[in-house]
């Protein structure tokens, strides 16, 4: 069970305005750079986040899935390779997976670790690194490795897409496996959703919202309910493109959910969840 978390909100005199802080400069649209991720997750952005998706409800609507498929496949240790503030590295550490942390934000990596000491007392082990050079600063094999929460996404080139997922690949035993989800792009982008499709986190605390979609470029703002705003800049993953490029860097077998469910008919999920098996 999660514990809760005290005395780690921040108190600010006055709202953020996260335009300030993000620094994507006179024309937005043309920030189209993998390296670019470091500059988004500033500090104000992160803060509002967690204090708003509450752990515990992010939990229960994720249930057992990710714990599930790795225990049915036997997996001992995990490398959560984005990190973020640690939401699954802990819950990771909880079920007792032997699990590494990386991230290549310090920022993120400092608040994951404070929020590990904060949700139960763990000491989540933490490494800096970029996946594009993930063998360089992250040592051992792992069972399983897992990039979950629509990371991927900021990569902007193919060619970092298949460094990093090659990256991926080489640091998973012979019988491992990959997670990694993204956002269902292919309705934003097939217009199935029109721009102006709203996504709510935890009622109305967080939406996020499209602003700009091209095949380069889904730009989204985050407005949280004391009117502050930030952005994210991603590259619009296709579904089928990204199981292509599994496939091609060598996972034998993906397999694709909707919703953390298996079979996904009807309405179009809002995320796509790929486990790839390297045997
Ligand atoms: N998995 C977490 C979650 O679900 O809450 C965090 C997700 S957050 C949307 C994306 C994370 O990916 C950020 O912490 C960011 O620093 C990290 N990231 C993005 N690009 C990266 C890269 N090239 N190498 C390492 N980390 C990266």
């Amino acid at each position: 069970m999660l514990t809760t978390r005290e005395g780690v909100s921040s108190v600010r005199s006055r709202p953020i305005t996260g335009q300030d802080q993000q620094r994507f400069g006179d024309d937005p649209l043309a920030v189209r750079d993998t390296d670019h991720y470091k500059e988004e997750y500033v500090t104000g952005f992160v803060d509002k986040w967690d204090e708003l998706i509450d752990w515990k409800r992010r939990y229960e609507s994720e249930g057992r899935f990710f714990v599930e498929q790795l225990k049915d496949r036997g997996v001992r240790k995990v490398l959560d390779a984005a990190t973020g503030t640690g939401f699954h590295s802990v819950r990771l550490v909880e079920e007792g997976f032997d699990t590494v942390s990386a991230d290549g934000s310090p920022e993120m990596l400092a608040k994951a670790f404070a929020n590990g000491l904060s949700y139960g007392g763990h000491i989540l082990r933490v490494v800096h690194a970029d996946w594009r050079w993930l063998n360089r600063d992250v040592h051992g094999t792992y069972d399983a490795i897992i990039c979950l929460g629509n990371s991927f996404t900021h990569l902007f080139s193919e060619r970092d897409r298949r460094k990093a997922l090659a990256e991926f690949y080489a640091m998973l035993n012979h019988n491992g496996v990959l997670i990694i989800d993204q956002r269902n792009y292919d309705a934003l982008l097939d217009g199935k959703y029109g721009n102006a499709h709203t996504y709510y986190y935890c009622g109305e605390d967080v939406s996020a919202e499209p602003e700009h979609v091209d095949e380069g470029l889904a730009r989204f703002v985050y407005r949280f309910n004391d009117k502050s705003q930030y952005h994210l800049n991603m590259f619009p993953l296709r579904k089928d493109y990204t199981r292509r490029l599994l496939r091609e860097v060598g996972f034998q077998r993906i397999d694709t959910y909707g919703d953390f469910q298996e079979t996904y008919q009807g309405d179009e999920p809002d995320f796509y969840i790929h486990i790839a098996e390297k045997a």
